[in-house]
């Protein structure tokens, strides 16, 4: 039998989880969230248990609890007509996909990129607050979009490891986190969530090293990004990526210089080929 005094200080635990996990104000515009937009704890964890369906894993039902209404409207979803190669999206909402002039004039190395989103408006804003705010509380929402993502331009077989970008060592220190691992670290369960089969993927975080430092490549043009991130990458095993198809992970696709280099890296120790995800497509 449990006493009133207990029963007392477990709520004020799970209150203060909850305000801990779920903000009561929109990480982005600051407005208060109504309490029925407020995730439970206990709701979430019963969301994972009948988990079947991949509408759970639309930006806006992910992102209730973090994010106001009009705020979750800003998200851009990438859509067709898009380039097959670098999966930038057309301006123009008209036609079929095609190589864009960009992958004409300069091929990519890995053979194709994805995104679930453009980096843009409320989406930057989200992307920001994990990756320079430390909410990594959005590192789970967040990775569950880029699984939908995953399971909606690949299929689970052509892949056998997935490598996030890795981080200088002196960055990871001073952020404490790799942010495209935290986005792939829970894959596994979500795919089993979702009757996914997954087991055969390798998540690889040693495989792939940045050995050395780079300057932040905003502002830069692709050029300049290009020299900034020359051979910034090694390989630390070559058995591991040998004949192996890569998935290369990343929160924000820019101009591609860092995909590239990651992919000329990883096929210089042969491995098959280099496709890359991220969170976020600039435009
Ligand atoms: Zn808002
Ligand atoms: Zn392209």
């Amino acid at each position: 039998m449990v006493s009133n005094k207990a029963k007392h200080l477990i709520r004020t635990i799970i209150a203060a989880l909850q305000k801990a996990v779920f903000p009561t104000r929109c990480l982005v515009c600051k407005a208060f969230l109504e309490s029925r937009q407020q995730k439970s704890l206990s709701q979430d964890f019963e969301d994972d248990a009948s988990f079947n369906c991949r509408n759970r894993l639309s930006f806006q039902n992910l992102m209730t609890g973090f994010l106001c209404p009009t705020c979750i409207k800003g998200f851009i979803p990438v859509k067709s007509p898009m380039c097959p190669v670098c999966g930038i999206m057309f301006k123009s909402r008209e036609g079929e996909d095609h190589v864009c002039g960009e992958c004409l004039t300069s091929p990519k190395i890995f053979r194709i990129s994805r995104s679930p989103g453009i980096y843009d408006r409320e989406f930057m804003a989200v992307i920001h607050c994990l990756k320079y705010k430390g909410k990594i509380q959005l590192a789970r929402p967040l990775g569950m979009l880029l699984f939908s993502a995953f399971i909606g331009f690949w299929s689970t077989n052509s892949i056998d490891i997935i490598v996030p970008v890795p981080l200088h060592i002196k960055r990871f220190r001073k952020r404490g986190f790799n942010q495209a691992y935290l986005m792939v670290r829970d894959w596994k369960r979500i795919a089993k969530n979702l009757n996914i089969e997954l087991s055969n993927i390798k998540i690889d975080t040693d495989v792939l090293i940045r050995n050395r430092w780079t300057d932040p490549q905003t502002g830069l043009d692709r050029k300049k990004r290009m020299t900034n991130i020359k051979n910034a990458f090694s390989i630390n095993d070559q058995a591991v990526i040998k004949n192996k198809r890569i998935l290369l992970v990343d929160d924000v696709y820019t101009t591609g210089a860092t995909a590239d280099e990651c992919a000329k890296t990883l096929l210089s120790g042969k491995a098959e080929y280099v496709d890359v995800l991220t969170l976020a497509r600039a435009m």
